[in-house]
């Protein structure tokens, strides 16, 4: 049973509000939930200012501005998602790379004037993109990028992480059931407050926002989907979009158009859905089923759902128009 108080009413709290480049909605449910959401606001705008790309002052920023040139000292946080970044490049043999920035940057996709550049311009970019040329220095919290030129973009991974922190904050002030919601990027705390688990709505790439292709049942757990639905612009009606393939420099195309990690930290379901994305199908279900207690559902252009074995219970497919592919891939 969920605790209830004095008038017998479950005490509730909610956020909503623009930050990270997207709209934050947090629901809280305990005696605490109001002080708690203020705190957990006050956490996303730190990690924001700290690192964001489109902040001139953010220390990923300062980072950016010294590459080729010197180490820059860095917050914990901002140090930790770094270091999980590089992870992820590794892991993900380069499909994950948080040195994409001047790929990002050329097309301009979350900016006013989104463009195609041309062959010479994407290939001098996507030359500067390689995640082992972050140097990390772990005494000093320092962070480097090698050569002149290059720069982070956290944007695949500091969602998740900035989830990861609120859900800390509400856990330590005794919050036991919670919904925080970062634009897509999302981590159920407990269960409802009825006590029956969070059901999560997986958006359908086809439809308007709110619409889903079915619901995932979930109990402290984090959901997080890369979708090609997200960011894009259109020309001569091609989508271009926001998920770049580091091996082409041009937004990854492989038939994915959707991919939801599902997993215990958001850290890694944040840089697991945008390796999933842009690794593929096989590739992407072998990685997620290789990691204890992760599992991934992607959904194709030609309107097919695979899904890992994990998921088979907690997973109920609405919409009609999908078909399910083969369960098992190995
Ligand atoms: P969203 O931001 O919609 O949640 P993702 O987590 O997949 O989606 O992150 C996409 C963002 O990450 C892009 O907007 C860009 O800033 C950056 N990015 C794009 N491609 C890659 C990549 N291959 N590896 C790492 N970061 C990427
Ligand atoms: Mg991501």
């Amino acid at each position: 049973m969920f605790f209830k108080f004095p008038n017998n009413k479950i005490v509730q709290s909610t956020r909503e509000f623009y930050a990270l480049g997207t709209v934050i909605q947090f629901k809280a449910y305990g005696k605490k939930a109001d002080k708690v959401c203020d705190m957990a606001m006050d956490k996303i705008n730190e990690i924001e200012n700290n690192m964001s790309v489109f902040k001139g002052n953010s220390e990923v920023s300062t980072i950016n501005k010294n590459a080729g040139i010197g180490q820059v000292k860095v917050s914990r946080g901002t140090y930790y998602v770094n270091k999980k970044a590089v992870e992820y490049g590794r892991m993900s043999k380069g499909a994950f790379d948080p040195t994409i920035r001047p790929v990002v940057g050329l097309w301009g996709i979350q900016t006013e004037n989104p463009r195609i550049p041309n062959t010479d311009e994407i290939n001098r970019n996507n030359r500067l993109v390689n995640y082992k040329d972050i140097i990390l220095d772990e005494q000093n919290h320092t962070v480097m990028l090698r050569n002149k030129d290059q720069a982070l973009d956290l944007g695949a991974i500091a969602k998740g992480f900035a989830a990861d922190e609120v859900k800390n904050i509400f856990c330590k002030h005794k919050i036991k059931s919670a919904l925080i919601d970062l634009g897509g990027n999302i981590f159920a705390l407990g269960n409802k407050p009825n006590d029956t688990p969070w059901k999560i709505g997986i958006q359908d790439p086809f439809k308007k926002r709110g619409e889903f292709i079915g619901v995932i049942c979930v109990t402290g757990r984090s959901i997080v989907t890369s979708g090609n639905y997200e960011r894009y612009f259109m020309n001569n009606d091609k989508r271009f979009h926001h998920i770049m393939d580091p091996f082409t420099g041009n937004p990854s195309e492989n038939g994915v158009i959707s991919a939801t990690i599902i997993s215990d930290y958001s850290i890694d379901g944040d840089a697991l859905s945008t390796c999933a994305f842009v690794m593929g199908i096989e590739a992407g279900l072998k990685l997620a089923e290789s990691i204890e207690g992760v599992d991934a559902l992607f959904i194709t252009e030609n309107k097919k759902i695979y899904t890992t074995c994990g998921i088979d219970n907690e997973l109920e497919v609405t919409s009609k128009e999908f078909l399910r592919g083969p369960i098992k891939w190995k």
